[in-house]
């Protein structure tokens, strides 16, 4: 946790750092303290920024460089002066829960024109520095670069000038660059999300969500307007994530007559029993002539042929406002971490980078060349090369967009031919199983409407396997899951419990009694071992030898093959919620809270909320907790409280250790505290499971389920009848078989054996933790292909 009192910058630079450095002192064999990294925001802000520019200082500061940041982006570095700030650790305090960004950001038309970039370059050397990390749009990134590639050229006007002596410019021969794309829109070609699109979606959904209430009470037709010039990411992944009927995106005009097929989709969707519509309007829509596809003009369209009273939602820059979501919390740590180390260890011959993200993880991708590519989308859309636009967002893009389509077809049209040996469509079961997760609905609706499209009679298990055992399961249509898009709970309800041995014939007897051909079991643990179980018995029970597909839906995160289980991101985003507050109340009473996160043994919960919520210390099972550490701990929970600190966050895992529980824990601080604080416990329970998913977890819901019912339909092509588990490995969905379920996770402890994000504690530590003092690695970074 940062601390609370965020200190003002002092408006002047710091003078022992303003004069050039001595010869030897700085450039390309600087190290330690003479490298000077300044971090900007330029553009468009978006929440994340803020964590990003957090992580840059204190990483920097780690690496014993010295950060320093630009004030209102490239207007700064032309002003000079005070607009280029030494940065100390708590100038970034209390800044990681809040939208938009504490340095400020511009547009700057003056950075554009020469004078004013080598006014840039003269204020930036002036202070010795040479290392920037630049947050913000294609157009801030392109200046960025238009700077380096200039760099050289102003530095000799300038020593001409007599503005820069010869000393300083053969200090500075080059700028070092690293950018970070801060856009909402997700609109950088390369990198699968930009900061802050994550953040928008929950806003775009928090309105959809209740939109779709009004709208339903009163069987109304919305038109939601969001943003996205030339990106239809935030439209369609609204359009998925809010259950919506139609969807006009930049890239994918529709073809003359658009309006008569929408209506008649609305129609269809009517007569099937939908009581609300919602259409989702990019801004940056047209038609196939270039002419724009306005909400008016959709509002228009079906009032006219459907005499439907229809209401407009312009949603503009709320989309931009609000806390940061968890995601663009803790992944814009790791960019900004990374950036930063990308600019500690800049050396001659480094080319400008983008520290992006691809499949979950941290990529390098070239600067020129992803905004190159970036920018020839406006040329695809104005050439009318849809294909090339689609295909620039991704093969998951393309993917999305045939999802929507099929899901919001309110006709079932049956386009599989796939039927049973006796000639039937495959009756196919969906069910959940373990703890609730949020997401699980959403999860159910998609493997409903996929499955009916394919041509599969879709029969729901209420309860779990114990609803299965008592016969507890109905036929579901394609109404049935209308409003399962954003529910939170689960209609299908949920069971922990797995069938013992002796009920395995009555598990059999049901399964032939009620003809299921295969069964989806989208739950955690305890489904995954049922399923197993099941796999294992199929030679003694021929009931239980049918396609078995198990789908990921658990706040604990630790199934195997699951990078990201349906249902942790909703946790995550409630936990950052609850602990903003919980910090809020703090701060006010000199305390210490030691919070405790569910996840059973698995710490990825505990961590993560670690990092979104800016603790200083986090507890996990994986590590254990020993008598010597905690004395350790306590020593530097009194230190900070002695240091002027009135707030200090502790996370510990529900199942950190037997015998130092959160209640030990904070009687053992509070014991040490010699008056200065007092400590409180706060057990997250069960609110992490609660409410409506969020926008990620819908939309891995349903990535998921469509990747699950296709494998159904391959193994009924293929007549096999293998048990397997889906999800997101390597940041790809795979799918593989249950039976090597244990050599991904060690089925006593239900560890995984090498989760992903455990290098991600010395990140957590490196920016929460001013006295951190472990050598860093360099994360792992992905090198576009
Ligand atoms: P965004 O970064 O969000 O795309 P803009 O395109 O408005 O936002 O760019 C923000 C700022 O970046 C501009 O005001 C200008 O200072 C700088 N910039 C943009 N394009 C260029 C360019 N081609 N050359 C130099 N500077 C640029």
């Amino acid at each position: 946790m940062d601390e609370p009192a965020k200190s003002e910058p002092t408006g002047q630079p710091d003078q022992s750092t303003a004069a050039a450095p001595a010869e030897g002192q700085a450039g390309e064999g600087a190290t330690g303290e003479s490298r000077k990294i300044a971090v900007l925001t330029s553009g468009g802000d978006a929440q994340g920024m803020n964590a990003v520019v957090r992580a840059v200082v204190r990483t920097a500061l780690h690496e014993d460089a010295v950060p320093y940041a630009v004030m209102e982006g490239w207007k700064g570095a032309v002003e000079g002066g005070s607009f280029i700030r030494k940065m100390t650790w708590s100038d970034v305090s209390g800044i990681l829960n809040e939208g938009g960004t504490a340095i400020g950001t511009a547009r700057c038309e003056a950075f554009r024109e020469r004078d004013g970039m080598r006014k840039a370059v003269r204020n930036l050397v002036a202070e010795g520095i040479d290392r920037v990390v630049a947050i913000g749009g294609d157009g801030s990134l392109t200046g960025a670069d238009e700077l380096r590639a200039q760099w050289s050229g102003l530095l000799d006007e300038l020593v001409d000038r007599g503005e820069v002596t010869r000393e300083q410019a053969d200090a500075h021969p080059r700028l070092h660059l690293a950018g970070v794309v801060g856009s909402i829109d997700n609109d950088l070609v390369g990198s699968d999300m930009t900061v802050g699109t994550d953040s928008a979606l929950h806003r775009i959904i928090e309105a959809i969500d209740a939109i779709s209430s009004t709208a339903a009470s009163h069987q109304r037709t919305f038109v939601v307007e969001v943003m996205g010039r030339r990106c239809g990411y935030l439209a369609l992944m609204s359009a998925i994530a809010g259950g919506c009927d139609y969807v006009f995106i930049p890239e994918l005009p529709p073809e003359e007559g658009w309006e008569g097929r929408m209506c008649e989709k609305l129609r269809e969707g009517r007569a099937a029993g939908r009581r609300d519509s919602i259409i989702v309007v990019a801004e940056g829509a047209q038609d196939r002539q270039g002419n724009p596809i306005t909400a008016k003009l959709v509002q228009e369209a079906i009032q006219d042929r459907l005499g439907e009273d229809v209401r407009i939602t312009s949603l503009g820059h709320v989309q931009r406002g609000g806390t940061p979501s968890a995601y663009d919390r803790w992944m814009s740590t790791i960019l900004g971490y990374t950036a930063a180390l990308e600019m500690v260890h800049a050396g001659e011959g480094d080319e400008p980078c983008i520290v992006g993200t691809r499949r979950n993880r941290v990529v390098r991708l070239r600067l020129m060349e992803a905004i190159r590519e970036t920018r020839a989308v406006k040329g695809y859309l104005s050439s009318g090369d849809y294909e090339a636009a689609v295909d620039s967002r991704g093969p998951g893009f393309r993917g999305m967009l045939d999802v929507f389509e099929t899901m919001s077809m309110p006709v079932e049209i049956h386009r599989g031919h796939i039927a049973t040996p006796d000639g039937r469509p495959p009756r196919v079961a969906v069910m959940h199983a373990g703890g609730l997760a949020p997401g699980m609905d959403p999860a159910a609706k998609a493997a409903v409407r996929l499955g009916l499209d394919r041509g599969f009679t879709m029969l729901g298990v209420v309860g779990g396997f114990p609803g299965l055992l008592d016969g507890e399961l109905r036929e579901l249509t394609w109404a049935d899951v209308d409003s399962w898009a954003g529910s939170g709970g689960a209609h299908l309800g949920t069971h922990r419990s797995v069938p013992a041995i002796d009920q395995y014939y009555a598990l059999g007897r049901e399964i032939e009694k009620n003809q299921i051909d295969a069964l989806m079991v989208i739950g955690g643990f305890t489904g995954y071992l049922a399923a197993l179980h099941m796999v294992e018995e199929k030679n003694r029970y021929p009931a239980f030898d049918l396609p078995i597909v198990c789908v990921p839906a658990s706040i604990d995160n630790n199934l195997p093959g699951a990078e990201l289980s349906i249902g942790v991101d909703t946790a995550l985003n409630n936990n950052a919620e609850v602990i903003d507050r919980i910090k809020q109340s703090a701060a006010a009473n000199h305390r210490c809270f030691v919070a405790e996160a569910m996840g059973r043994r698995c710490g990825y919960l505990t961590l993560m909320s670690g990092i979104v919520t800016g603790a200083e210390q986090v507890y996990l099972s994986e590590n254990g907790i020993s008598l010597s550490q905690l004395s350790e701990d306590a020593a530097r929970i009194v230190k900070a409280f002695e240091g002027g600190r009135d707030l200090y966050l502790v996370i510990a895992n529900e199942e950190a250790s037997d015998y130092y529980t959160t209640d030990m824990l904070t009687k053992i601080f509070e014991a040490e505290s010699r008056g200065l604080y007092d400590v409180r416990p706060a057990v997250l329970g069960h609110m992490q499971q609660g409410g409506n998913p969020s926008p990620f977890d819908r939309t891995l819901a349903v990535r998921l389920a469509n990747y699950a019912i296709g494998e159904l339909s391959r193994q009924f092509e293929k007549g096999k009848r293998d048990g397997v588990f889906v999800g997101l490995s390597d940041g790809q969905i795979k799918v593989q078989r249950l039976t090597h379920m244990d050599e991904l996770i060690d089925l006593k402890t239900r560890l995984p054996v090498d989760p992903w994000w455990r290098g991600l504690e010395e990140i957590l530590y490196t920016v929460a933790d001013k006295d951190f003092d472990k050598k860093l690695d360099m994360p792992a970074v992905y090198e576009a292909d």
